[in-house]
């Protein structure tokens, strides 16, 4: 598992890290003091990433 300099989670952006089923969010990925409101956003973008993964898995053939 990739992580940044400061030792968070590396992720994508979305929440995706560069471990294949691996999501984070929040604080994990920055290593650092945050805030609420940046958690809670970035995991609701990180739900939506995972829930996206989820459905492409269902209907790929
Ligand atoms: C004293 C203090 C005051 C603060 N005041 C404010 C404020 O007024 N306003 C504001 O916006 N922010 C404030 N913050 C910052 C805010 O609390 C954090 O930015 C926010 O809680 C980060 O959310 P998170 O979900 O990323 O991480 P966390 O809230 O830290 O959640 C991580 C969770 O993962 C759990 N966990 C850790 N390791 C494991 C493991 N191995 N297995 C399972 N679970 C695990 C932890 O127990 C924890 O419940 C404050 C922080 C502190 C310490």
């Amino acid at each position: 598992m990739e992580t940044t300099e400061l030792g968070g989670i590396l992720t994508d952006g979305t929440g995706k890290s560069t471990v294949s089923g691996l999501f984070a969010a929040g604080e994990a990925t920055t290593g650092a003091p945050s805030q609420l409101i940046l958690s809670a956003a970035a995991g609701s973008m990180t739900a939506v990433s995972i829930n996206t993964e989820l459905m492409e898995e269902d209907f790929s053939f």
